[in-house]
């Protein structure tokens, strides 16, 4: 059974192809027949079904797992920097086929998928196989030995909103670490998860080193987590099943590692170059049609500069293309399913009802469409820091503008909501930029826009979760370490 040869058309997902799991170097069925559909969520229409597993497949897929993880934690360093290598390849190869389906099945704008979704995704492959290459595994100190070891079994959790991105930025880590994965992608968006397997199987992976196991976070997540004989479990998505994974991994005393939700500010200082900002905060904001759990929601800005912001931000909402994911010239599709098409519905009426100033966009679907999750990209001003839409994350594009009086106003401001992702600084004064940052508990500060670093930890303070992704960071998440004490 190939999935890849049969997806990658766009509405045109063989069923069939998508109701296996991959386990053990083969696809294999569920052990009980179980399906659900996949929805497309510009169209609304089913393209494609899933097989949903059972406690069953996991005891499967961990079994495999376990089997291989001795081979694949010994294995030469070379083999598994060659194997990294061939997947980055793989992907970059195959990158329509994942944008397409990408596309599909989240309604990512299939330029948007082209040049971020599917590139970002080779990036975290691309980072581990170099940081592997060159990684020191022991280091001696005072005849100690530092021994850095492979945790062991890995079960990995991951969103629907950057799908690909969100698997590799779990599966190349623990791959490279030298650890074995089962992997449970978002049921939401499980399409380009079977094409990520076949193709790590295609690079010439040993079996049970990545397993595959589609299914609903309650029934596959939860077996995932409670599992005695996985050693760690990592997750991204909301807070809520965040905290129900390290609830059902406290019993086996698991390393639970938790990228969970967002709220992130964007403070601009008085001296930064509003015309410039100011648009590049909106679009960051609605990046992914505002669906990244980093996304900067709180544009907070100096009070006496309150309506030059929002007529820029204004005129940069109005600009943006919602339109047709398949179509080259869209910038924002649908959001990705019904559910959150509901919850940012809800969250833009509460603005209203709290008194927040609408300047663009509002409730509804884009006007231009009778089906579909088109949502308007929507901006609201004179938000106050205490109101929902400014202290929940909404996961659409909805931007908040908060006004400031002084700068420690706004750093208030800044740090005033559970979460702390991410966060942003404009100003032309980089010393005043980095005195604020250095004052905001989040995991990363981004000054003026800077471009993305692969490199760069990436992980939240407070309920944002536990752990860091990305980089070396995110590789010595998968280790354990290990003393040996009088080495010479
Ligand atoms: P979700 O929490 O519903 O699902 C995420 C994953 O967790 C899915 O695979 C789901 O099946 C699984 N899951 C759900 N309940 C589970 C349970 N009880 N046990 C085990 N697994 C379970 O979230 P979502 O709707 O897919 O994603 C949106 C949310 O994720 C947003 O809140 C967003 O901020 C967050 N997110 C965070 C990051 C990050 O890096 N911090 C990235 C993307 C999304």
């Amino acid at each position: 059974m190939n999935p890849i040869s049969q997806v990658p058309e766009r509405d045109s997902v063989d069923p069939h192809t998508c109701r296996s799991f991959y386990i053990d170097g083969r696809w294999t069925s569920p052990a009980h027949p179980a399906s659900m559909p996949v929805v497309n969520p510009a169209t609304e229409l089913v393209v494609g079904e899933i097989a949903t597993g059972s406690a069953e497949d996991v005891d499967r897929a961990v079994v495999a797992a376990r089997a291989a993880f001795s081979g694949w934690s010994t294995s030469p360093v070379a083999l598994r920097v060659g194997i990294l290598d061939r997947i980055h390849q793989l992907i970059l190869e195959r990158k329509e086929a994942f944008a397409q389906t990408l596309s599909l099945e989240m309604g990512a704008a299939i330029g948007f998928a082209r040049a971020m979704q599917v590139p970002l995704a080779a990036e975290h492959v691309r980072v581990a196989r170099d940081l592997l290459a060159s990684y020191r595994f022991r280091t001696v100190e005072n005849g100690t030995a530092i021994v850095r070891e492979p945790i062991g079994v890995c079960a990995l959790i991951t969103p629907w909103n950057w799908p690909l991105y969100q698997i590799t930025a779990k599966v190349a880590p623990a791959l490279a670490a030298g650890c074995t994965v089962i992997l449970k992608p978002s049921e939401l968006s499980p399409l380009s998860a079977l094409l990520f397997a076949q193709l790590v199987h295609d690079a010439g992976l040993p079996p049970g080193v990545f397993n595959l196991v589609n299914g609903s976070g309650p029934e596959v997540g939860d077996a995932l987590a409670r599992h005695p004989d996985i050693d760690m479990i990592s997750i991204t998505g909301s807070n809520r099943a965040g905290a129900l994974v390290a609830q059902a991994a406290a019993q086996s005393v698991k390393r639970v590692t938790q990228e969970l939700g967002g709220k992130s500010p964007n403070i601009l200082l008085p001296d930064a170059d509003f015309a410039k900002v100011v648009p590049l905060g909106v679009m960051a904001a609605f990046r992914n049609v505002g669906q990244s759990c980093s996304a900067p929601t709180r544009m907070i800005v100096p009070r006496d500069r309150l309506a030059e912001v929002e007529a820029l931000a204004a005129q940069t909402a109005n600009a943006i293309v919602v339109g047709d994911p398949a179509s080259e010239e869209t910038v924002l599709g649908p959001l990705a399913n019904e559910a959150q098409f509901k919850r940012v519905q809800t969250m833009i009426d509460a603005g209203i009802r709290e008194g927040a100033r609408l300047i663009c966009g509002g409730p509804g679907r884009v006007a231009a469409f009778s089906k579909g999750f088109y949502v308007r990209p929507t901006v609201f001003s004179d938000v106050e820091s205490l109101m929902r839409i400014a202290q929940e994350e909404i996961f659409g594009p909805v931007l908040c503008i908060i006004p400031y009086d002084t700068v420690d106003d706004a750093v208030r401001i800044a740090n005033s909501t559970s979460y702390g992702l991410s966060a942003h600084v404009q100003a032309q004064d980089l010393d005043a930029a980095r005195a604020v940052a250095s004052r905001i508990r989040a995991g990363q500060v981004h000054l003026n826009h800077p471009a993305w670093d692969p490199h760069a930890p990436f992980g939240g303070y407070k309920r944002s979760g536990n752990g860091r992704e990305y980089g070396v960071y995110g590789l010595e998440e998968y280790f354990e370490t290990k003393a040996i004490i009088g080495f010479g």
